[in-house]
């Protein structure tokens, strides 16, 4: 089935009586090629490309809940590519081109809104920062401009400029950030799969990783086990928890994030915002919602929902920053498990046992790497050999020291993220 303005107008014309299931559910076959544990985003893009680019079909992806059930439905869709570092900053920007043709690629309204996002400048410090910053985005070869106080002004005239505790001196605009509905990614990934070939299995847990002398050949699962040449462990904020069922330590930490969203209102907010000395995000959803978060919950764990003073913390914030918010009611706040590394960037890597791979460590920030990470995954899954911008991304660098990489150049410091 393809989506078109002609079967949109036809459907909706006739009692919308022709849309079919996104996705065939099918019962685990005995053997795969591969099998990617976790149907989350990047499981589910990994699957996509697998498929689409190097035309290996015969793949299964397995989830312990229900597709887009994980952080890729929890999180507040920020899409952007400004990192700085060596390694972070040719990755996402290949993500967002990739983001940028996805729509057409999936046949698949996944609502990329290339809004624009602007991270406030507080101090002089924060300002030759950000210069630094926008001039690597520019080197890049993506955007990155800096506005005065009165730029910002003009395009969120509703901030409190009279603070100051943290007074704002201007921003750093990166015009082709946005958003994206990240539902309707997974979904969008997961037809795609799906169509191609590619069984989506939900309900179906990994409990656990069959290698033999150092080779992998397959998993056990609450519906059987299923033999595999290869597996991509691809579980997110569980990294840890999978990798051990092949007795390896991942230099890995799950955190609790936890994000807000308001009842809808008018359109009022046509920016992703950041406060960077408040920790805290804000952007305004299709349907009115202010969608906003802040920072970790700060101690290791495997529950999604979080603690009540980040609540506090983070509603102080919104109330510093934009005093209108306080008319608005919020609705709901959820959580979601991140697998933080120790600095900061993400691991795709080969592990030590043959046939094993993982994709881990994307600590709050995988919902825009999700189609890099995916294209990515699935080209070193295909070929053995990383993709040129995850040639950094190794697993090893942690134990050797080179070749860390940390975006908020703190070193490799755990409790710091
Ligand atoms: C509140 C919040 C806000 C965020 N905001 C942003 C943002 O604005 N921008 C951004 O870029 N990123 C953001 N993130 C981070 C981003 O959502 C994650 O980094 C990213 O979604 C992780 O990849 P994923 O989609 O594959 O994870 P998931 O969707 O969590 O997928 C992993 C899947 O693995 C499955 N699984 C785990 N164990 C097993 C097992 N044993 N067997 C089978 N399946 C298993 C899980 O059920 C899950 O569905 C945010 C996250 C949260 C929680």
């Amino acid at each position: 089935m393809r989506f078109s303005g002609l079967k949109v107008l036809t459907e909706g014309l006739t009692g919308n009586k022709g849309w079919g299931p996104h996705w065939r559910n099918p019962e685990p076959k005995p053997e795969y090629d591969i099998v990617l544990i976790g149907g989350g985003g990047h499981g589910l893009a990994t699957a996509h490309y697998l498929a689409k680019v190097h035309g290996l079909t015969n793949v299964a992806v397995l989830e312990k809940g229900y597709l887009g059930g994980g952080n890729v439905g929890r999180n507040t869709t920020i899409v952007r590519a400004n990192y700085m570092l060596p390694g972070n900053s040719e990755f996402y920007s290949h993500s967002l081109k990739l983001w940028e043709g996805l729509e057409e690629d999936l046949n698949y309204n996944v609502m990329h809104s290339q809004r624009g996002i602007i991270n406030l400048v507080h101090s002089d410090g924060q300002r030759d920062a950000f210069v630094r910053r926008a001039n690597s985005m520019c080197g890049q070869g993506d955007d990155g401009a800096m506005l005065d106080r009165a730029g910002v002004e003009k395009l969120l005239p509703f901030l409190d400029f009279e603070q100051t505790r943290f007074p704002i001196y201007g921003g750093l605009y990166h015009k082709r950030g946005g958003t994206a509905r990240h539902d309707a990614v997974a979904w969008g990934f997961a037809r795609s799969a799906s169509d191609r070939g590619v069984d989506l299995i939900q309900q179906c847990e990994v409990t656990g990783i069959d290698v033999e002398n150092g080779v992998v050949k397959g998993v056990q699962t609450t519906k059987g086990p299923i033999r595999a040449k290869k597996v991509g462990m691809v579980a997110a904020g569980r990294s840890s928890q999978v990798a051990a069922m092949a007795g390896m330590r991942l230099p890995i930490e799950s955190h609790v994030l936890q994000a807000f969203v308001t009842e809808g209102l008018k359109p009022c907010l046509d920016h992703v915002v950041t406060y960077g000395m408040g920790h805290f995000y804000i952007s305004q959803s299709d349907k009115g919602g202010l969608v906003f978060g802040g920072d970790l919950d700060m101690y290791a764990s495997y529950a999604s929902r979080g603690n009540l003073p980040l609540v506090e913390h983070v509603a102080e914030a919104a109330m510093t920053l934009m005093p209108a918010i306080g008319k608005a009611k919020m609705l709901r706040s959820w959580g979601g498990v991140m697998d933080m590394s120790p600095d900061g960037s993400f691991i795709i890597d080969k592990t030590d046992i043959e046939g094993l791979f993982v994709n881990a460590g994307w600590c709050y920030g995988g919902f825009k790497a999700t189609p890099a990470s995916g294209h990515t995954f699935a080209h070193l899954l295909a070929t053995g050999t990383p993709h040129p911008t995850t040639v950094r991304h190794r697993l090893d660098r942690f134990r050797t020291g080179r070749g860390i990489m940390d975006e908020e150049a703190t070193g490799s410091q755990h409790n710091l993220h």
